[in-house]
This record gives structure tokens, sequence and C-alpha cells, in this order.
């Protein structure tokens, strides 16, 4: 009987399920979406007993619709959203507040006084990111200082904490194990990369007792048993969304690079076994635990990618379907001096301008909406250039190969023009969920299901796109890209 990796996505906007063959093949699909929580401007929460729930729905449902006996899961693999909190009473195992999602602001008070305390330089070459609410450090702060006597409960070791791989390994084996990887606690901001352990002087802080705090393990690693139906299923994997991608795209060795076009765009570069202190606003990252070695990325993240197609869907009103927009970038005649800069809540890697605005520029009386719908997409590929630029100058390396996936690279027109403007080959895979393949493989390499040669070399259908402009043409049309930046910078 075929045997399967039970690959577990959840994501920011879903909770799905995939069963992984061995030849890397999607078996079975199940998905579920999550509700999203907007209790006030800026706050964004999801009910960790929904996500619980709905991950164990979706369970049964790939495996009775695709016909399979639990003894033929070989293993479980997890992938999460990152940096989202959930903290939880220990005895009853009921959240105390429901998980401050990534994108919640609300704690940019806090960010402000560590800045002002001029813990920047700290933090910074302690866990390799820089001070802000997205990461789950001040989230945790933020439960603790707000939710009645949790400050006490949390002082006499009745609360855990946990990313949402954490909460749902505690459940699903039963409270036997409360443990995160090193990819995830990488983003809590509590973990120092270098010294591979949560932060004392941080920690104390922010006033969070170490006693929350999962162990880290290994991201290929024996979590303990999820007990289903009788049938006892090994947790042998764990990854961050965006470091699960990096491994499905197989960038395993150092300086091979990834994007995944989706809201917004995440590039992660591998740099293997260096921590790579970036002078061009990127942060350093764990990627992942194998065998005790550590593998290290540069990450750098853009805020406005497809959600740039969704506001000229939603917003203009001048395309109906994301999918559109490819039918009118190839109907433009615009020469490429149109320039439209989607910063629309500031710029981030590698500007980090909070105070950048969105602007178009270079309209003529000519210019139509088929026009401003290419700049759109064009933007998503210079945004991508400024980043991979950085990359280059931080590792003092040439990327010669760009991974793609997410929901926009299945934009031809856009693929292409971003292989031109960064004179790089594009590689897609024909099957774009690289994030559970992820999340599969590194669960698949702690019982054998693969070892890394056999990962290496499995085939998978891609399309490829190669370089059409020669260098002038790249640089001109750079230049005045940078000049567009600058234009919509330090604005009000
Ligand atoms: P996320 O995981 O952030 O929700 P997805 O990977 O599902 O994102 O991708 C969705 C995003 O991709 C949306 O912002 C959408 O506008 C954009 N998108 C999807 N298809 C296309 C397309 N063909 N061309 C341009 N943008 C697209």
């Amino acid at each position: 009987m075929n045997k399967f990796i039970l690959s577990l996505d959840q994501g920011t906007t879903s909770c799905r399920a995939l069963l992984i063959d061995q030849d890397g093949k999607i078996s079975g699909i199940a998905q579920k979406e999550l509700t999203q929580i907007y209790p006030n401007n800026g706050w964004i929460e999801h009910n960790p007993n929904e996500i619980l729930n709905s991950q164990i729905e979706v369970i049964d449902q790939v495996i009775s619709e695709n016909n399979i006996e639990t003894s033929q899961i070989a293993a479980i693999g997890i992938t999460n959203q990152r940096e989202t909190a959930v903290v939880w009473d220990k005895d009853t195992g009921a959240p105390i507040y429901n998980a401050i999602v990534w994108q919640d602001n609300r704690t940019t008070d806090i960010c402000e006084d560590l800045k002002n305390k001029n813990l920047e330089k700290e933090i910074s070459d302690k866990t390799g990111l820089l001070i802000a609410p997205y990461f789950s450090a001040t989230k945790i702060s933020w439960i603790l200082n707000n939710v009645i006597s949790a400050k006490e409960k949390a002082k006499s070791n009745k609360l855990l904490f946990g990313t949402i791989d954490s909460w749902l390994i505690w459940n699903l084996t039963e409270k036997q194990t409360h443990a995160t990887d090193f990819s995830n606690a990488s983003r809590t901001m509590l973990f120092n990369i270098n010294k591979l352990e949560w932060d004392t002087d941080i920690l104390n802080e922010l006033g969070i007792p170490k006693s929350m705090l999962p162990k880290v393990l290994n991201s290929s690693a024996n979590f303990g048993n999820f007990n289903y139906k009788g049938h006892k299923i090994p947790i042998y994997g764990v990854l961050g969304d965006q470091q699960a991608s990096l491994f499905g795209q197989k960038c395993f060795d150092a300086t091979s690079t990834k994007n995944t076009y989706g809201t917004g765009c995440f590039i992660l570069m591998n740099t293997s076994d260096q921590i790579i202190k970036s002078k061009n606003g990127l942060l350093s990252t764990i990627a992942w635990g194998i065998n005790g070695k550590i593998s290290y990325a540069l990450e750098g993240s853009i805020f406005i990618a497809g959600a740039g197609i969704q506001w000229l869907r939603d917003e203009l009103k001048i395309i109906n379907s994301s999918e559109e927009s490819e039918k009118h970038a190839l109907k433009s005649s615009d020469k490429d001096n149109l320039f439209v800069v989607p910063a629309f809540n500031g710029l981030g890697a590698p500007y980090w301008d909070m105070y950048a605005k969105g602007l178009i520029i270079g309209i003529t009386r000519d210019t139509n909406k088929s026009d401003i719908i290419k700049a759109t997409l064009d933007s998503i590929a210079y945004q991508t250039k400024d980043v991979l630029t950085s990359m280059e100058k931080d590792t003092k390396s040439k990327i010669n190969l760009l991974k793609v996936d997410g929901g926009a690279s299945n934009n031809n027109y856009l693929m292409q023009f971003q292989s031109n403007i960064l004179g790089v080959k594009i590689e897609k895979p024909q099957n774009t969920e690289v994030t559970a393949l992820g999340a599969a493989y590194i669960a698949g390499l702690l019982c054998s299901f693969w070892d890394i040669n056999h990962l290496k070399n499995l085939k998978y259908d891609k399309e490829n796109f190669n370089p059409k402009f020669d260098s002038d043409k790249i640089n001109k049309l750079y230049q005045n890209w940078n000049k567009a930046v600058k234009r919509s910078m330090n604005w009000i």
C-alpha cells in the first residue's frame, strides 16, 4: 500500500491538509477558510480553537475523501503562519485570549518604547530582526498586560505561549509536547539566533517568564504523536511558512533564493551556516535545523505585491479579477515610462520608510488604464529587484536563478518582466503548493521517507522564463524606478 506524508498547512486565511506521496506529488487536499477577527483598527485576531478544529476537520476530510487507511500515513509535517502568538492556560488548555495575528500592529507603542531605550542594535544583533509589532514578542507582552490576572498566572507557571505550530502540536499530542522548531523560534524576537537559546535580557525587558516558552527542536525532529482514531501518527517536521516554501523549492544550498508572490512578497535567500548581518535593510533569520545543523537565511518582505492588483480590482475597479491584469499589461503600449510605487502603508525592505505614500508618475495625455495596470504589475518586479540587489550586496554574490511561487506567480507577463528586469532566469514549479511540500519534505527526512539526495532528484514539472533585456535597458528602467521611489518617500 502507498504511503503518504500528511502535510498540515495552517495559513493566515485557511487551514489545509495535503497527502504527499513518495514522488512528491499531491494525492489529496482539503481546505477550510479561517474567520478573520478585526476588533479594532489595525487589530487582527484568530480564534485558536477554530484553528485547531478546522485543522482536524480537514485532516478527516482528506483521509476520508481519498479512501486511505491511517496506517498509510508515515508522518505529519506542519507549516504555519509565522509570528502569530497564542497564550493558553496550562491546566485547562483554554487560550486566555485570541491569537494575535502577525499583521496586527496594536503593539507599536511597546516597540517605540524599546527603541527609545536604544535596544535596536542589541535586539538586532541577538535575534537578526528589527523591532516591529510584526514579531511575536510584543504581542505576548500585550496579552500579559491586558488580560485580567494573566501576569500573576504567568509568574506562577500557569501559562504557556506558542506560535501556531506549538499550539497545534500541544493539542495534537494531548498536552505531551510543548515545542517549536528553530525557524518559528527565530520569528519571535525572543530567540538568540547565535547562541540558539531564548534570550533572558529581552524576556526580562518585556516581562515574559521563560517558563511560558516552548522547547526549541530541530525542524526535522520527533515532536510526539497525534493519536488519530487509535493510530499514533508521529509529527516529524515543523517549519514556518516562508522557510517551508524555501525548503519546498529545494533551495538547499548557499545563495539559492525564492520569492513568494502573494498579498506581499517574501524573498528568502539561503545563507547556509552564515548569519549575514544586512547593511541594506534585510532580516537575518533561521531557515531550518536538521541533525543539529542550522541553516540561516536573509529575508526581505515587500508589503504590497498582489495587494496592488487587488487595489486595481476593488478600489479603482479597472479590472474584474486579478487574472485579467495580464491581458491589459500585454495590451499596453506604454514604453516603460509610467511608474506606480504602491507604498500604500509605507515601504518595507529595503527602504523601511513608514511615511512613504503611493504615487503614479509619468502620466501623459495618452496614458490609459492598461498602462496603469501594467505599471502596477511592473512595481512588483521592481520591488523584488530592490530586495535581490540588497541580497547580492550583503552576500557579495550573484543570484543566477530565482525560484517563484504564490498566487501572482501565475501571471506570465509579470514573470517574464521579472526575468527581464533582473536579467536572471526564473523557475516556476507547475505545482505551486511548495509550502506544503516543504513541510512534508522536512518530516519525511526523519523517517527515511526521503533522504536529501532523493529530494534533490525528485522530478517536477516547471516553467522557465529567460531574460530578454540588455543591460543598458535594465539600467535605464531601474534608474527611473529609483527616481520614482525617492519621490514617494518621506511623504506626510
Ligand atoms: P496569500 O497567500 O498572501 O493570500 P496567494 O498566494 O493566495 O496570497 O495570492 C493571492 C494574491 O495574488 C492576491 O493579492 C491576488 O491579487 C494576486 N494574484 C493572483 N493571481 C494573480 C494574477 N494572475 N495576476 C496578478 N496577481 C494575481
